[in-house]
């Protein structure tokens, strides 16, 4: 993630392209069909690329993957540390919860005091202060210790002071922190105020569903993510909070655009909803069809089974078929480079639309495919990046969590106690350091929202992403 100044306007911009070639000013000029992959031959072919430019995207995963056998032999007193975050019960042990819990501490303070030189303006759940009252949120939600609400209590005011109506949804506009400060006040009784930001919150709608409006229908600056802020508040102060033909009016928009891009580029039959953004069509979570799609299979959308069936289910397919031989997928529609294994490009996010897909459609093809997914994810997820949420190896570890819940398989608790454990070890790897480096998308704060969700892994939930 960069910030980069598009079409006149400064965005955060969750490109495939942060490590190809950068001209003056750190824009991005190109990019180059390069693989940064594991693959020494495939590096050799980079002879004009500088060292870092050949610098792989992951370290190699050091870990042992799970062995049902080995766990047998333990639990039968045989000497193999091989699962070793399980007790003899199968579940996460206590020595493990308390390195978790211990790391929580250490990572909270350090961001404290590293958030003392964060921009004071940045009121975003990406990379500002809607993203560590978020955090506070989870971890009140976690452990109930109410200074923890206390703490997100004191960010969301903040937020609120610096609405600057410009963009409208909860990863990067308005409707984030007033999503938040709705929830934070609601569970501290304070009903005036919760309503208050409600309303400011509805006051957003009209410009989304305007047929006018240039607005996008990605995640991060479009539709979905301000149809995310009315599902968050549903799920956290009761499903008639935002009231259902409110939602439905974002919803059909979000339908309507998808169908008529679909039909301008004929691909009615094939993929009867398409999106755009910025002229691309993206396929990952935070800019593409899957983070769209994601939100429409939402239970909280309320979409009919019909219109699920009709145009959801094909538009997946279409997604499907562009998977690589790797289990991974593109960053968008035309480019063909199996290269980012991130949240907002790659399996780690379209993991989320298949296992939904599979939800809704109860077809074992969907499963299937998210558990490839998982096997790239676990041989390419420790990202070079950092440990964050959009790019990280902590968003990687969702993935995990989201196919353990799925499946209640062993394997996938294992491994994202495996990702944990990398967290564990914060800023050791010589990863390079975000931009905004306490911040919940980019930095410390997600990797705590990751490591906090271990204490109760069947109820964790991707940041600002699934409800
Ligand atoms: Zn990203």
């Amino acid at each position: 993630m960069l910030d980069r100044s598009l079409c006149g306007k400064r965005v955060f911009l969750c490109t495939p392209y942060l490590t190809a070639v950068r001209g003056p000013f750190n824009f991005v000029l190109c990019e180059l069909p390069l693989e940064m992959g594991e693959n020494m031959s495939k590096r050799l072919k980079l002879v004009s690329a500088t060292e870092s430019e050949m610098e792989e995207r992951a370290f190699n995963n050091p870990f042992p993957d799970w062995d049902q056998g080995a766990s047998t032999a333990s639990n039968s007193g045989t000497d193999s540390d091989c699962n070793d975050p399980f007790d003899e019960n199968g579940k996460i042990g206590d020595a493990f919860q308390k390195k978790v819990q211990n790391k929580i501490k250490d990572l909270l303070q350090q961001m404290e005091e590293g958030l003392k030189t964060a921009d004071p303006h940045d009121f975003s759940t990406y990379t500002g202060w809607t993203g560590i009252a978020f955090l506070y949120l989870q971890l009140y939600r976690v452990t109930e210790e109410p200074s923890h609400l206390q703490r997100a209590l004191d960010y969301v005011k903040r937020t609120l002071r610096n609405l600057n109506g410009r963009r409208v949804t909860f990863l990067c506009g308005d409707a984030g922190p007033l999503a938040v400060g709705a929830v934070v006040y609601h569970k501290l009784k304070n009903d005036a105020e919760s309503q208050d930001c409600l309303t400011k919150l509805l006051q957003l709608q009209r410009s989304v569903v305007s047929s006018d409006s240039e607005l996008p229908d990605e995640l991060l600056y479009g539709r979905a993510g301000y149809l995310y802020a009315l599902l968050y508040v549903n799920k956290e102060m009761g499903p008639k909070t935002v009231d259902e033909a409110t939602v439905s009016k974002v919803v059909e928009a979000i339908l309507d655009s998808g169908k008529n891009l679909s039909k301008e580029e004929k691909k009615s039959e094939r993929c009867p909803l398409l999106y755009e953004w910025h002229k691309k069509h993206y396929v990952g979570a935070a800019h593409g069809l899957a983070g769209i799609y994601c939100m429409l299979m939402q239970p909280g959308a309320s979409m009919s089974q019909e219109t699920l069936t009709e145009l959801v289910r094909p538009s997946v397919d279409y997604v499907r078929h562009k998977r690589f031989r790797s289990g991974n997928y593109p960053s968008s529609l035309s480019n063909e480079t199996d290269r980012l294994v991130h949240w907002c490009h790659g399996a780690p996010g379209l993991v989320h639309m298949l296992i939904m897909a599979h939800k809704v459609f109860k077809e074992e093809k969907y499963l299937k495919d998210a558990v490839d997914c998982g096997e790239v994810i676990w041989q390419r997820g420790l990202l070079r990046k950092g440990y964050g949420i959009c790019h990280g190896t902590a968003g990687n570890g969702y993935a995990f969590l989201a196919l353990y819940q799925q499946t209640q398989e062993k394997k996938y608790l294992y491994r994202a106690c495996k990702f944990a454990e990398w967290c564990l070890d914060y800023g050791t790897h010589g990863c390079r350091i975000p931009d905004r480096p306490y911040s919940l998308f980019e930095g410390m704060a997600g990797a705590i929202h990751y490591l906090s969700d271990l204490a109760a892994p069947e109820k964790s939930r991707f940041p600002a992403f699934e409800l």
